[in-house]
């Protein structure tokens, strides 16, 4: 009796926990899937965190584009500058697919060359934007900011100081023989990367002739370099053929992405002094009556900025204005 008892109450009490049992499983199983489901938002997220959504500044010039070697090339109205205008376009691509596939999500496009206006907008992605014409502050790096997690520049030359580069000068070359911050003998290469450094955003790659990219990477550091042609002279390159050109970039482009933790960026000390010199001695005079200019000799100017932006918005006043312009 007592062992039949045991077993009646023994078989009660299992079949009262049986149905229980069975929900507890259910809710184990729904608990579960959540919890799986969780985790797997949670990794999926993290790993975007950590591998993808990589905002790119990418500033084009194009002179430094392949198989651009003089005037022909490089404004409206010469013979091959609507080809070129091409060129310039899909080495900007060949940037961005590269960029994208190594984990880059954003993309701001600055038009850094001429008028400003030579990048074919309709053949750039949908979810790119692009910043053209001029004046517009900090130049070849307006629209940087500190949302940005890399600069890329395409298209760049040497500086004005330098003998061998294809095109090489600094903002102007029918104007200005001479750009140095706080001592240093520029290019626009530098200048842009110590605009994206005052945002301590560092830059990552660059492309143009042999010249350009080793006097970039001994100013800024050891950045990717695409090189698409060598310098013959001013007005002469050896140079790939376009599609060979945009591979390089490609391949470049990735490695900079894939080791973009590496990258420092250029921070110029502050207050920095310009010392600016032109070719000609009238403008040269004449800036010198402004009671922030010190004329140091007969073609330099010297001016001190509180950052890099004051020293770019005085080299864009300075590079741009004249009395006469309409509208
Ligand atoms: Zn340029």
């Amino acid at each position: 009796m007592r062992n039949n008892q045991w077993t009646w109450t023994s078989e009660r009490l299992l079949g009262a926990l049986r149905p229980s049992a069975q929900i507890l499983a259910q809710k184990a199983s729904v608990i579960c899937t959540i919890v799986t489901l969780a985790c797997t938002v949670l990794l999926t997220t993290t790993a975007q965190g950590q591998d993808n959504g990589l905002k790119i500044y990418i500033s084009s010039d194009m002179e430094g584009v392949v198989g651009a070697v003089s005037g022909d090339q490089l404004g409206p109205g010469s013979f091959e500058y609507e080809r070129f205008r091409e060129f310039m376009t899909a080495e900007v691509n060949a940037a961005i697919d590269a960029a994208r596939a190594a984990g880059a999500t954003e993309f701001v496009i600055s038009d850094s060359h001429g008028n400003g206006q030579n990048l074919l907008i309709d053949k750039l992605p949908d979810d790119v934007t692009v910043v053209r014409s001029w004046p517009r502050e900090l130049a070849m790096m307006a629209g940087i900011d500190e949302t940005f997690d890399g600069v890329i520049f395409l298209g760049y030359h040497a500086s004005t100081a330098n003998m061998r580069g294809v095109r090489a000068h600094t903002m102007s070359s029918a104007s200005i023989t001479g750009l140095r911050l706080n001592g240093i003998e520029m290019t626009e290469g530098s200048m842009a990367a110590a605009a994206a450094g005052h945002y301590g955003v560092p830059v990552i790659m660059v492309s143009g002739d042999d010249v350009a990219v080793a006097e970039n990477q001994v100013l800024i550091g050891d950045i990717e370099g695409a090189v698409v042609k060598w310098s013959k002279g001013f007005h002469s390159a050896e140079t790939l053929t376009p599609e060979a050109g945009y591979e390089v970039i490609r391949t470049r482009t990735k490695s900079a992405i894939d080791r973009i933790d590496e990258f420092k960026p250029y921070v110029l000390d502050t207050p920095i002094e310009l010392e600016l010199s032109l070719k000609h001695y009238r403008p040269v005079e004449l800036l010198g009556y402004l009671p922030n200019v010190e004329r140091v000799n007969s073609h330099t100017i010297r001016f001190v900025g509180e950052d890099i932006i004051e020293v770019s918005n005085f080299l864009t006043f300075v590079t741009n204005f004249r009395i006469d312009l309409e509208p």
